[in-house]
C-alpha cells in the first residue's frame, strides 16, 4: 500500500521511518460479538433478537434486558460464561490485521470493560497473533477513564476501524481516515474522513487500488 500519510505517522527511530499507526475497534469489526450474544440470551429473556433488528447499541431497548442494568448483567453472564472466548473473527479481519502489522503498529482500541480483559487477551492471542498486549481499553460505556478519541491521539492513529458512529465521529476530529463498518445501528449519513465500509474486503480493495 501507498503510504500517503508518511508525514503524519509516527516517527519509528529504529529505522528512521514513519510509520503507519492503526487503531481497531474489537466487537463487530475484528470479532463478531452481537450474533453470539443473542443466540446466548435467547433462552434467557424467551425470544430471539437479530442482529438486523438493532437500531443502537442500546440493548434494552430491544427487549434485551429490561433496562441498562439487566442488559449490562446479561453480557456479564455471556463473559463469564466462557463463550466470549468462542467468538468468530469478521470476514477478512485477519488478513487486513497481517497487512497492517507488516506496515507499522496496530492497537485494539475497545470500549469493553477492564473486567472483560482476560476473555478479551483469549481472544485476540488466538485469533490475531501479534496484537496479544496491545489491547487498550476506553471503556468510557462503563465509566472509564479515556475516550476513544483521547487513545487514537495518544498513540498517534491515522486509520481508526469501528462500528459505533458515535466513536467514528468523535476520533474522526483526531483522526485522518475513519472507516464506518456499516451495521443496522449506525444507519446515519457520514461524510468528510469518514468512510462506511461493508467491511474488510471493502477496506483491502480500497487500499490496493488507492
Ligand atoms: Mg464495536
Amino acid at each position: 500500500m501507498e503510504n500517503e500519510f508518511e508525514n503524519t505517522g509516527r516517527e519509528d527511530t529504529t529505522r528512521g521511518k514513519m510509520k503507519i499507526v492503526r487503531g481497531i475497534d474489537l466487537d463487530e469489526v475484528l470479532v463478531n460479538f452481537v450474533p453470539h450474544f443473542l443466540d446466548y440470551v435467547q433462552p434467557i429473556i424467551g425470544k430471539m433478537v437479530y442482529t438486523d433488528e438493532l437500531k443502537s447499541y442500546n440493548f434494552w431497548e430491544h427487549g434485551v434486558g429490561k433496562d441498562r442494568e439487566e442488559a449490562v448483567n446479561l453480557v456479564d453472564g455471556f463473559f463469564e460464561s466462557g463463550l466470549a472466548r468462542a467468538l468468530s473473527v469478521t470476514d477478512g479481519a485477519q488478513e487486513a490485521v497481517r497487512d497492517f502489522l507488516e506496515e507499522g503498529e496496530v492497537f485494539v482500541v475497545t470500549a469493553r470493560p477492564w473486567r472483560y480483559s482476560r476473555e478479551t487477551n483469549y481472544l485476540i492471542k488466538k485469533n490475531f497473533p501479534g496484537l496479544e498486549g496491545r489491547i487498550i481499553y476506553s471503556s468510557d460505556f462503563h465509566g472509564g477513564e479515556k475516550t476513544k478519541s483521547e487513545i487514537c491521539t495518544e498513540i498517534g492513529a491515522i486509520y481508526f476501524y469501528e462500528d459505533n458512529i458515535r466513536y467514528a465521529k468523535e476520533c474522526a476530529r483526531n483522526v485522518k481516515n475513519v472507516y464506518l463498518f456499516d451495521r443496522p445501528w449506525n444507519q446515519e449519513a457520514v461524510n468528510g474522513n469518514i468512510i462506511r465500509v461493508k467491511g474488510w474486503r471493502d477496506i483491502l480493495r480500497r487500499e490496493n487500488e488507492s
